[in-house]
């Protein structure tokens, strides 16, 4: 049984004023049959876990692959975990894009995440380019192929699938489409890890959920949650979309 999970993903906005959302979202859905994790700029991760409790997991969103030494501006695994983050972000689209980010630096920085006790989220995700050239499922392929480290279990890993043009556009693709990818993913992790971790591993779609389309695309097979952008800097957006899940 995969436990469904709604993450929450805040990318460059919050300060310490936001977390009145957290302590919304924890009056609401204390005691949620679903896992809540939200990730919040690093700058606010320590007081968010002591405002989350036990109802709430934190997360970052990015990590350096190295434990230590001179990266200015960057952020190790270890440091996260120490400011009370369970989980990490990574190989977002906004990281690959803005950063060039390759699948072997997210591989990397997946292995030193997990090195120091975290879960990880992976995401993957075509561009409209790469849809409209019908080339969707070998670009996923190859990510899940590179971005991965062999080391994970369906427990630490948490794999995204964010169409980049679904992105903060309120555009998402038809719900066979996401269904088709999704069934892609669990094949391809099953194939590759077997069918224990293959099966228990969480498959989230990100990519403009919002309260009015995420009980349909909880209805979809292999969605075991959503990563949240904009709908989750809201207590009354990102509630909604937890209780769909919860629902579902
Ligand atoms: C995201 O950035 O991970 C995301 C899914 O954003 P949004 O929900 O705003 O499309």
């Amino acid at each position: 049984m995969r436990r469904k999970l709604a993450a929450g993903n805040w990318k460059m906005n919050g300060t310490a004023a936001d977390l009145a959302v957290v302590e919304d979202i924890c009056k609401a859905h204390k005691g949620a049959g679903v896992d809540i994790l939200i990730c919040p700029p690093a700058t606010l991760l320590s007081r968010l876990t002591d405002a989350a409790g036990d109802v709430i997991a934190a997360g970052g969103q990015d990590c350096h692959a190295k434990d230590s030494g001179a990266h200015t501006g960057d952020i190790a695994a270890g440091m996260l975990a120490d400011a009370g983050a369970t989980y990490v972000i990574l190989g977002h689209s906004e990281r690959r894009e803005d950063h060039e980010e390759t699948d072997q630096d997210v591989r990397e920085k997946a292995k030193a995440a997990l090195a120091a006790g975290l879960k990880v989220v992976i995401c993957v995700g075509e561009s409209l380019e790469e849809r409209e050239a019908a080339n969707t499922l070998d670009i996923i392929s190859g990510q899940l192929a590179g971005s991965i480290p062999d080391a994970v279990t369906g427990e630490t890993l948490v794999v995204a699938y964010e169409p980049i043009w679904a992105i903060g556009t309120g555009k998402i693709p038809t719900l066979d489409q996401i269904g088709e990818v999704h069934d892609f993913i669990r094949a391809r992790l099953e194939e590759r890890f077997g069918a224990g971790v293959g099966r228990s591993t969480r498959i989230l779609y990100g990519g403009s959920v919002k309260p009015g389309n995420a009980a349909e695309i909880f209805a979809v097979s292999n969605v075991d949650g959503a990563l949240v952008g904009g709908a989750s800097l809201k207590a009354a957006d990102f509630s909604p979309i937890i209780s769909a899940l919860e629902d579902s």
